[in-house]
Formats: C-alpha cells, structure tokens, sequence
C-alpha cells in the first residue's frame, strides 16, 4: 500500500531522510518512535506529497507519489491524516468541519455527507457535539473529531502524527481507543507516536528512526524486549 524505495530527502544543504526503505501492506499498522529532529514528521508527510521527495521512488496504493502525471488530488482522497494540532476550523461546527470535503471533494450532497459525518461522529464516541463549535470541546474530543474528519473521506490509509502528544494526560486515552478501534477493522495505518504502551500493543511493527536513518524495524515483541541496535537501545532506555 506504501512503498519507500530508496528515498532521500533534503532541504537546501541537509539531509533530512537517507535512502529510506519501507513497505507498508493493506491492513498493516506500522508505529514509527524516535527521538525529535529525527525525521518522521518529514517520512509521514512526503506519503501525501506535503513535502516533496529528492530522490528514489515512493509510491502509495500504486500511485507515483512524485510523478508529474499523478493527480495529487486523487492521492490525497486515499489518504487521511491526522495531526499533533487538530486544525479544525474554528467558525465552523463540528458537522461541518466534516462535511466539507467530502461536498467538496468527493461532491456528495450535503444531506448524503450529514449522514456519513454523523456515523463517524457516533463511531468517535461524540454525535452529542454535532451542532458544537471546537472551541467548546475539550482537547481530546477535538481530535477525535479530527479523526472522524479523515475517516469521512473513506481513505484507505490513515497516517497520524503524534496525535496525542498536545492533549492533556487524562485525554490520551480516548484518542487511542479510537485508533486501537481502526487498527482492530484493518485499517491501513502508519502512526508517528511516543506512546510505547500503545506501540507494544497495537502496532503489527515498530520502525525506530534516528537522524533520518530507519535504523531498526521489529515486530513490537521484539523491539521492546530485545532491540538489535544500541542507539535503539540507548532511545529506548530514556523512554521508558
Ligand atoms: P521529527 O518529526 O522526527 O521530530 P522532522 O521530520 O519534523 O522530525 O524534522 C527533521 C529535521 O528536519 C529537523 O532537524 C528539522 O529541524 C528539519 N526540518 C523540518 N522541516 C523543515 C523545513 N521545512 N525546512 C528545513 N528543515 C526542516
Ligand atoms: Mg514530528
């Protein structure tokens, strides 16, 4: 479904992500850890062509990512993204946060994307905060809407970006059981997280990226109890 080949990544002089290699299957829930600055951010967002790569070939579901050819706004529909800070539109209703793009995207009618964002809604545990503004959601119930945001466009891949890191302690949870809940129904999922609690539990593997390097992938079991790598290690040690 993902598919790294080679990938370099610059900006001007520095080198941001060297010769990345990763395959994500359909289905497949793959948890990326490392240490700030290391590049995941930037691994995440060239998937959906936010940043662009320099060289090497990536492509999702089939589609050259960096082609001149490819429609980026096709690329996109098949991919959700969730990120640290919500970015829901603040003058905007929570329903209608969610019906925008797929009226505008996907040009179904607004009864028909009324009704797909209130299933969400429901699936995210808030249909009571339809008719709510975001400013008057608590953290954790913003993100969710986030997610039914992206999951309202019918992606095939969901990628999030620490999606917990800017929410109060008591709220992290919430946000998780919703993602263990997609993880659970095969959604396709690459998820940047410093949860190690919730990468031992629901990621089928974890990538450890340091200084733009993937330097270690393992299924979880592994990874926790017996990394291969001393820099994954040494992460590891200050984590948990
Ligand atoms: P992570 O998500 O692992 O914290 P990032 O992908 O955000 O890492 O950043 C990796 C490195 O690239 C950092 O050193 C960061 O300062 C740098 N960087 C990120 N975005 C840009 C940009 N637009 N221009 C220049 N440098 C950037
Ligand atoms: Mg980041």
């Amino acid at each position: 479904m993902i598919d790294f080949h080679q990938v370099e990544k610059h900006y001007g002089q520095f080198h941001v992500l060297k010769t990345i290699d990763l395959h994500v299957q359909e289905g497949e829930v793959v948890v990326v850890v490392g240490p700030s600055g290391s590049g995941k951010s930037t691994m995440l967002r060239c998937i959906n062509r936010l940043e662009t790569i320099t060289s090497g070939g990536l492509t999702v579901d089939n589609i050259t990512v960096n082609d001149r050819k490819t429609d980026i706004n096709k690329l996109r529909k098949e991919i959700g993204m969730v990120f640290q800070h919500f970015n829901l539109y603040p003058h905007k209703k929570v329903i209608d946060n969610i019906t925008l793009a797929p009226i505008k995207v996907l040009g179904l009618s607004k009864v028909e994307a009324e009704e797909i964002a209130m299933s969400y809604l429901e699936k995210v545990g808030i249909a009571e905060k339809a008719l709510a503004y975001p400013s008057q959601l608590s953290g954790g119930q913003q993100q969710r809407v986030a997610i039914a945001r992206g999951l309202a466009m019918k992606p095939k891949i969901m990628l999030f970006d620490e999606p917990t890191s800017a929410l109060d302690p008591e709220m992290v949870g919430e946000v998780l059981d919703v993602m263990r809940t997609l993880a659970n129904e095969g959604m396709t999922m690459v998820i940047v997280t410093h949860e190690m609690g919730f990468a031992r539990e629901v990621a089928d593997r974890v990538i450890f990226m340091d200084q733009g390097q993937i330097v270690e992938e393992a299924e979880p079991e592994q990874f926790f109890a017996s990394p291969r790598e001393e820099r994954t290690r040494t992460f590891l040690s200050r984590v948990l």
